[in-house]
């Protein structure tokens, strides 16, 4: 039987954060469906928040955030992540992170949304690549196992613990079971549950899913964030960092309609008043085909090269704009899930052994709404956390021994040699255009209901998918039918939270409820999985420093 001190699933920022924190006297092992590179961390743009110009402080960082986060943020978490964040800084730098620079030599910082001073550190505009290698470097020199293409199908809970994780190895199709004291999910996002994201295919939530039937509850699922700029068809993300740098949102009569909705920060307030406002604006016949217009040109060709290259590339390759030269038309799209997996300032979760950090989980620093680099600043003070926290448990822990694995391996046999049905992609479709169609930006109680009716005539026909391999090595459709089944079950999760939730805050506005309302809804909703269903409670919002107040940009 393998067994490790520290078991990881998922190795982007998160996952890899948390095994270098470990003391390298443990034995740590990390999971992850791709090559740790290929995670979705990979993929961040505009850059990450902190406080380590002499000019801010962690107080005004705490402030934005909670402001952001519409006040279901828990202002303790929010306080941890906002004071620890600027070392974390340092250690990453230290570690040998290649911040762009300011004219000073100092690590230069850009205006993003929702901030009350320029606070996001930044590496161009390709700042998840570079800290994504950056830690893999680390992860090999502290020397961890890492399993990379394996696929994990369920968490192993015996006396209560959690006490492993049962993988598949996707190489050769293998089902086994791999034994650890301490168990952490760092398995990113979910924005795969929705037809069109910005995110990578392989954000289907399966950590949160896993969680989810091991009874641990899953919190403010509800709230999905809407990036206010992606391209138009593909959901490619256009970074927030162009309009941090300068860049206006113009609609088909040539208005700045930011001027409109934030008369303050326009374009650079929250994400969910920006994506709501492009929105009315294309609901309301000012758009251009479906999109508002983002125009860089005034910034100058040098200055796009310099600070937003990606950008430029992206927009030539997939919207065949020069962004020198014309501006580019973009629609709010789906980005991240401020919620996840509930857990505590350490990353436990409520069941014992088994932590989690990153995207998938919720500390809740983002609330009802996240600030555009809040969520690496996230991935790694927590993941930090959450390493050091599951170190100390499995020092005090026993192996529990493991049970067979005989009747996982049936399950994942059953589904690789189903032939009889429909193609996976059938189906997801239709959960992707559900969740696009009913639980989008504006959402209402009879949409909404029509679209929990709806998932429902799905789930059935989960039992009927027809495989074309059969096959043990490589088989991605199997892979493709357990995400599948994340994607079902997360899709619940949200469209019953959303409906429940009868107020309008941050991402999850509500047209027959459109005012926030802290009398009845100051609270979190915790989603539980039981034999009879989903079951939702409520849970106080902890408030320390910043009081309630309206929110305006
Ligand atoms: C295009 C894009 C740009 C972004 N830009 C920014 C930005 O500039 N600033 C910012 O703050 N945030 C940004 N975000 C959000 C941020 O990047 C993510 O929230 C964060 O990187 C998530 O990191 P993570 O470590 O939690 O998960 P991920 O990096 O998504 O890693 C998840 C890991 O889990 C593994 N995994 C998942 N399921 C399984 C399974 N069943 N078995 C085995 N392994 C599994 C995966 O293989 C992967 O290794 C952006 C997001 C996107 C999509």
């Amino acid at each position: 039987m393998t067994t490790h001190d520290v078991l990881i699933i998922g190795a982007g920022l998160a996952g890899m954060r948390a095994a270098v924190a470990i003391p390298a006297h443990l034995n740590v092992g990390i999971i992850s469906k791709v090559h740790p590179v290929r995670s979705h961390s990979v993929a961040a743009e505009g850059g990450i928040n902190a406080a380590i110009h002499p000019d801010d402080s962690w107080e005004a960082h705490m402030y934005d955030t909670v402001k952001g986060s519409d006040w279901l943020g828990d202002q303790d978490a929010i306080e941890v992540l906002c004071q620890e964040a600027p070392q974390d800084i340092h250690r990453l730098e230290q570690m040998g992170a290649l911040f762009s620079r300011d004219a000073a030599g100092r690590i230069a910082q850009r205006n993003f949304g929702g901030l009350g001073f320029p606070r996001t550190c930044y590496v161009a505009d390709r700042t998840g690549h570079a800290l994504v290698h950056l830690l893999y470097e680390q992860l090999l020199k502290r020397n961890a196992t890492v399993y990379e293409e394996w696929y994990v199908t369920s968490l192993i809970v015996q006396e209560g613990v959690c006490c492993g994780a049962t993988v598949l190895n996707i190489r050769d199709g293998e089902v086994s079971a791999i034994g650890a004291k301490a168990v952490i999910l760092a398995t990113g996002g979910c924005g795969r549950v929705y037809k069109i994201s910005t995110n990578g295919l392989i954000n289907t939530g399966d950590g949160m899913a896993l969680a989810y039937r091991a009874g641990v509850p899953l919190q403010d699922m509800e709230f999905i964030q809407f990036h206010p700029t992606t391209l138009k068809e593909t959901g490619i993300l256009i970074t927030e960092g162009a309009r941090g740098e300068g860049g206006y949102l113009f609609n088909s009569r040539g208005e700045r309609f930011m001027e409109k909705y934030a008369p303050k920060m326009k374009e650079l307030a929250s994400r969910d008043v920006v994506s709501r406002a492009a929105y009315q604006e294309i609901m309301e016949g000012r758009g251009v085909e479906g999109c508002v217009m983002l125009d860089l040109r005034h910034l100058g060709k040098k200055k796009i090269l310099e600070k937003l290259p990606q950008i430029w590339e992206l927009s030539q390759t997939y919207a065949g704009v020069n962004l020198a030269e014309a501006p580019v038309p973009i629609t709010p799209g789906v980005h991240y899930v401020m919620g996840g997996i509930k857990t505590n300032l350490w990353g436990e979760t409520p069941l014992p052994g088994l932590y989690a950090a990153g995207e998938c989980a919720s500390v809740s620093v983002h609330g009802a709404n996240r600030l555009g680099g809040n969520a690496l600043m996230e991935t790694i003070t927590y993941g930090r956390r959450t390493g050091t926290s599951a170190a100390e448990f499995s020092a005090k822990a026993k192996q529990i021994p493991l049970p067979d694995v005989k009747e996982e391996r049936a399950r994942i046999d059953a589904i690789r040699l189903s032939s009889k049905g429909e193609k996976i992609g059938a189906v997801w479709g239709d959960v992707g255009s559900i969740m696009a169609d009913y639980f989008g930006i504006v959402r209402a109680k009879d949409r909404m209901k029509e679209g929990v009716q709806q998932l429902q005539s799905v789930r059935p026909r989960l039992l009927n998918l027809a495989l074309m391999d059969h096959g043990h090595i490589f088989n991605m459709e199997l892979i493709e039918a357990l995400q599948l089944y994340s994607v079902m079950d997360l899709a619940e999760v949200i469209a019953t939270a959303a409906l429940h939730r009868e107020e309008s805050r941050g991402a999850h506005f509500r047209s027959d409820f459109p005012k926030r309302d802290d009398t009845h809804w100051l609270k979190h909703t915790l989603s539980y999985k039981t034999e009879t269903g989903l079951r939702l409670e409520y849970q106080p919002v902890t408030l320390t420093r910043v009081p309630l107040a309206e929110r305006a940009y």
